[in-house]
């Protein structure tokens, strides 16, 4: 029997089971590949917010990637929080060298405002790390962190997703759910814009008012990367993980006293 397609996220636990390598993993596994997972941080969160964060040292990442790649291997990786730029800079380095599609969801502050990333890692998120990625998928929020561009309209996606293609992944989505959210001229769907600088995709979902979406981005990331394991291409993967994430939002339930989970069971 052939082993299945086999992903890897790099990325922060959620305690909670929401976000992070958790969300990862119940992607992967209902998009029906063996996903596999290096710790780079550990959050103590629940659906109020997060409560702690620890990164793990750089040699114990080094080591869980090594082992994974080495013996198993990978046909794609998805990044998600990588906490500092030691930890950033190792994991830019040991992506360069292995040769698979990579998704990096540039990871920068919670829903609840909690920084996942230290402000001394934005340098090396922007010359290490996003040169690596076959696809970056920043929100709005991380655009405007790490180019200065504010996205305050639908159209003005294009002048983020300009400005994170200088620092060179070959494709960029960003995601317009915040833009939606504020009650803008996307309310009534949430857009996110796919382009590589010549080709442009709007991907367009109907708008769900469901509170519960703690993990939508790492859900995104991971289903993309998916996809990108199984051989599709850029575009198509893209729009099968905006489907995915669509569904995931519609179905997210309440848990704890705060924001709930998107759900991968739908
Ligand atoms: N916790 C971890 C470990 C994460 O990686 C992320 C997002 O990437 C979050 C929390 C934040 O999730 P959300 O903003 O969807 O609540």
């Amino acid at each position: 029997m052939a082993p299945p397609v086999r992903v890897l996220t790099v990325a922060g636990s959620d305690s909670g089971g929401g976000a992070g390598i958790q969300a990862d993993l119940k992607t992967m596994l209902a998009l029906g590949v063996h996903g596999m997972s290096v710790v780079a941080a550990v959050t103590a969160q629940n659906s109020l917010g997060v409560q702690g964060a620890w990164e793990l040292p750089v040699e114990a990442v080094r080591a869980q990637y090594r082992s994974v790649v080495d013996d198993i291997g990978v046909q794609a990786v998805k990044t998600g929080m990588l906490a500092s730029a030691p930890l950033v800079e190792a994991v830019a380095e040991l992506l360069a060298e292995t040769g698979v599609p990579v998704v990096v969801d540039p990871v920068g502050v919670s829903k609840h405002g909690d920084p996942l990333l230290a402000a001394s890692a934005l340098d090396a998120v922007r010359g290490r790390l996003l040169p690596t990625a076959t696809v970056a998928t920043p929100n709005l929020d991380e655009v405007a962190q790490l180019t200065g561009v504010h996205v305050d309209c639908p159209k003005a996606m294009r002048r983020g997703a300009a400005a994170v293609l200088a620092f060179g992944p070959r494709w960029v989505l960003v995601k317009g759910g915040h833009l939606a959210a504020d009650g803008g001229p996307g309310a009534a769907e949430a857009v996110d814009l796919l382009t590589d600088g010549r080709e442009e995709y709007w991907l367009r979902a109907p708008r769900h008012p469901n509170r519960h979406t703690h993990g939508t981005g790492c859900t995104l990331a991971s289903a993309l990367a998916t996809e990108l394991a199984k051989g599709r291409s850029v575009p198509e993967a893209a729009a099968a993980a905006k489907e995915y994430v669509t569904g995931a939002i519609a179905a997210g339930f309440p848990l704890g006293g705060g924001i709930g989970p998107v759900d991968h069971g739908w």
